[in-house]
């Protein structure tokens, strides 16, 4: 929502933008996206309304604060998926554990499929757009953050021998088309050799889902503001010039398109489909338990620790000690207990 908290001044320049921040804004949100900064500033650029430059990214920073402090742009727009306090869970009670349990109850979709797929991305800033499709049909989401490392590569390989015997290993990669971006997809493939892993693509190594330079011709996302210069990227530089794309370039709807149907490649779908039905059966089986709790009066007997006594779990008397998960009558046998 919009909330006010500091008034500045602002010209009509920025407003302006502001205008078109809100309109970006509100189309990610129908579609059910909250937008990093920097999809944001993709966003900005590709429509012209700034240049593709370091100083822009910055710039729409700042007033990004002044707009949501002011209370033109809703404080909901934007993620920080970095700074994100972190609290245990709890529910009101059982029946609303079991509202819980429906909501996340999920199969293992494609248990029985002939393939094991993964997801992997080198930008953290993605996961939670990714996760509707990695979600969706339930396969892992690895999250790189660039070149990944010895002790992520070894348990990979061990996931998919694990998950994978008996069936063709397939890794679906996104990360940004620039040199070390590009490299990524050949060192995995290596790295996964070396720990004995094969993956069942036509040449063995990850899948390129994107971003891909037809993709770039077909979607004309802005280039990343950072020109190549690193003399090392002499192969890049030749065949792309100094010019790269981050993946984030890419619409969210356009990077969910690329994995729905590049598993839909993979997968048998009927199967797919009957396995989900499969969970809804059980959901309204979940849904039919809870009116069963809310009637069941059963009597919860536990045993105190010290005298053996059967004592009803509920009744006042009855002590539960926390510290040891033990449970005690409540009668004078307790005192003694403790004075020993
Ligand atoms: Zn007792």
């Amino acid at each position: 929502m919009k909330q006010k908290y500091e008034s500045y001044n602002m010209t009509q320049r920025l407003l302006d933008q502001i205008k078109v921040i809100n309109g970006v804004v509100e189309s990610y949100a129908k579609q059910g996206y909250k937008l990093t900064l920097r999809q944001l500033y993709y966003q900005l650029v590709s429509r012209g309304i700034i240049p593709n430059k370091d100083t822009e990214y910055k710039k729409l920073s700042d007033l990004l604060v002044k707009a949501r402090m002011s209370g033109l742009v809703d404080w909901d727009a934007i993620e920080d998926r970095t700074r994100v306090p972190k609290l245990d869970y709890s529910v009101d009670d059982i029946p609303d554990a079991i509202d819980d349990t429906i909501s996340q109850y999920k199969l293992e979709r494609l248990q029985d499929q002939k393939v094991y797929i993964e997801v992997w991305c080198e930008k953290d800033a993605l996961s939670n757009i990714l996760r509707r499709m990695t979600n969706k049909f339930h396969v892992r989401l690895m999250i790189n953050k660039g070149y990944s490392s010895a002790s992520a590569m070894y348990r990979a390989a061990q996931r998919f021998r694990r998950h994978g015997t008996g069936k063709k290993k397939i890794l679906l990669y996104l990360g940004d088309h620039d040199p070390s971006g590009l490299d990524m997809i050949r060192d995995i493939g290596d790295r996964l050799n070396t720990f004995g892993v094969r993956l069942d693509t036509p040449d063995g190594y990850p899948i390129h889902l994107g971003i891909t330079r037809e993709q770039v011709e077909e979607y004309e996302p802005p280039e990343n503001p950072a020109k190549i210069t690193d003399p090392r990227a002499e192969w890049y530089i030749e065949e792309h010039g100094e010019s790269s794309w981050e993946v984030d370039a890419l619409e969210p709807s356009v990077l969910n398109e690329l994995i729905e149907n590049e598993i839909f490649e993979w997968i048998d779908e009927d199967r797919f489909r009957n396995k989900v039905k499969q969970e809804n059966v059980d959901k309204l089986k979940l849904e039919n338990l809870k009116d069963l709790i809310d009637d069941l009066d059963v009597n919860i007997e536990v045993s105190c620790v010290n005298c053996s006594e059967q004592v009803q779990a509920d009744d006042d008397d009855t002590i539960y000690d926390m510290d040891d998960d033990k449970w005690f009558c409540g009668n004078e046998c307790h005192d003694e207990y403790n004075a020993e």
